[in-house]
């Protein structure tokens, strides 16, 4: 069962203010995750986790996070300077990127960020442009196929990211030749794992990789980065992650690997975001419209630009109807949004209680990649983000786009007539 943080009383009060759609993120559901994680791995000394900002990019859950111990996981411009703006710096922010622009690295360096190199040409293309830092991490790709006890997991060979076993010793000592005195390895396998196995597994081919680079290279690795992939339970049925048991996997190929190589002093990093947001975002819709054609259609106020996953990976989202959590699921949905794409569906003959228009909806475990992912096509314009606090307070975290907002990139002439910044009459 997924069970809604808000209920439909405190949506009729919410929507007073704030008008459907918006997504709404639970305080207390954060704070609480953020540190279980910590108590999880708290056998080791160093540990970290680093908010990957991609997936909730909002200042103020960023604040909340930090204020929980974590740092910031960045990959763009804009994320560091939203992390800068936060107040973390320094070693609270590894820059993870690939392919990635000059500014970019400039910018890393400046606020003092663990930069994590993609790909071995970067050292040069970094040296070149800030100087090679003392703390260095690079991203491994260990190619073919990543599987846990025969099954498939990911296929690192097929992603872009990170270099290849014999580049990173390369990479490892020209870095130390460059005057790097810090190392850090990473690796990101497989997305979305709903396997308590996932970081274990990833663990040990990361710490067995760390032992033997270091016998290579000499190199000092003081960190190794777990990074992202822990995912959550979308569907209501079925297992969820215990982090419990994820930390301590880990534990047991540290204290196999690590410790017996005299490693025992290294810190472990996390980049999670999915796991530390996901199950904690609601998007909130109202129906607007029902139609019964060659099926039955629920139209709702928010649509894919809102939340692309159903229909850019035909991701399952689970959906209350607020008011009816305990009536019978005895009609066969399909629940839509008004972009002019037919994939533009949040669920697809789904059971559901019988939906009357005006209705208001939960759309589960938006925390994460839900508004981040958002779009403006069809001229839809981006929701707000609302925090439900602790104390049941519900405060504004980022405004609904206007229509001034989506016109604002013809602020430089006046072809808008009334409708551009020129005008400034926007209807
Ligand atoms: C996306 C990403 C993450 C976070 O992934 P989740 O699946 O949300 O945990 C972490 N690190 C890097 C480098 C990423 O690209």
């Amino acid at each position: 069962m997924k069970k809604p943080f808000v209920t439909l009383e405190q949506v009729k009060e919410i929507v007073k203010t704030y008008p459907t759609p918006f997504h709404i993120y639970d305080e207390k559901g954060i704070r609480e995750n953020a540190r279980r994680l910590k108590q999880a791995f708290s056998w080791n000394k160093g540990f970290k986790e680093y908010f990957a900002v991609k997936a909730t990019p909002n200042p103020f859950i960023l604040k909340i996070l930090k204020e929980e111990g974590c740092g910031a996981d960045c990959s763009s411009l804009t994320e560091l300077m939203m992390s800068d703006a936060c107040g973390l710096s320094g070693e609270e922010i590894m820059f993870s990127s690939n392919v990635t622009p000059r500014e970019d690295y400039a910018l890393a360096a400046k606020l003092g960020a663990t930069i994590n190199l993609d790909d071995i040409t970067h050292i040069d293309f970094l040296e070149e442009i800030a100087g090679i830092p003392e703390t260095i991490c690079c991203r491994y790709n260990p190619g073919g196929l990543f599987k846990i006890e025969s099954q498939i997991m990911d296929t690192p060979g097929e992603a872009k990211y990170g270099f290849t076993r014999e580049q990173l010793t390369e990479g490892f000592k020209i870095l130390k030749a460059k005057g790097a005195k810090r190392f850090g390895l990473h690796a990101f396998l497989a997305s979305n794992t709903v396997s308590n196995d996932y970081y274990p597994a990833l663990a040990r081919i990361l710490f067995t990789t760390a032992v033997e680079l270091k016998n290579e290279t000499g190199a000092d690795i003081k960190f190794i980065n777990l990074s992202g992939g822990i995912g959550i339970n979308y569907r209501p049925e079925g297992e969820e992650n215990d982090i419990f048991k994820i930390a301590d996997g880990v534990r047991k190929a540290f204290e196999e690997i690590l410790v017996p190589a005299g490693m025992g002093d290294v810190a472990i990093y996390t980049e999670l975001g999915r796991y530390m947001l996901a199950p904690y975002g609601h998007l909130v819709a109202k129906v607007l419209h029902q139609k019964h054609t060659h099926k039955d259609y629920i139209g709702l106020d928010a649509c894919a630009a809102n939340l692309m996953r159903p229909a850019m990976y035909g991701a399952y989202h689970h959906i209350t109807v607020l008011g009816k959590e305990n009536a019978p699921c005895d009609h066969k949905y399909d629940v839509t949004g008004g972009l002019c794409e037919n994939n533009d569906k949040f669920a697809i003959d789904r059971m559901l209680p019988e939906i009357k228009t005006g209705d208001y909806v939960v759309i589960h475990d938006t925390g994460a990649h839900g508004f981040a992912m958002g779009y403006n096509y069809n001229g839809k314009l981006r929701s707000a983000e609302l925090l439900l606090k602790e104390d049941g307070s519900v405060q504004l975290i980022r405004r609904a786009e206007t229509p001034a907002d989506y016109f604002a990139t013809f602020d430089f002439c006046d072809i808008l007539g009334k409708y551009g910044e020129k005008g400034k009459i926007l209807v």
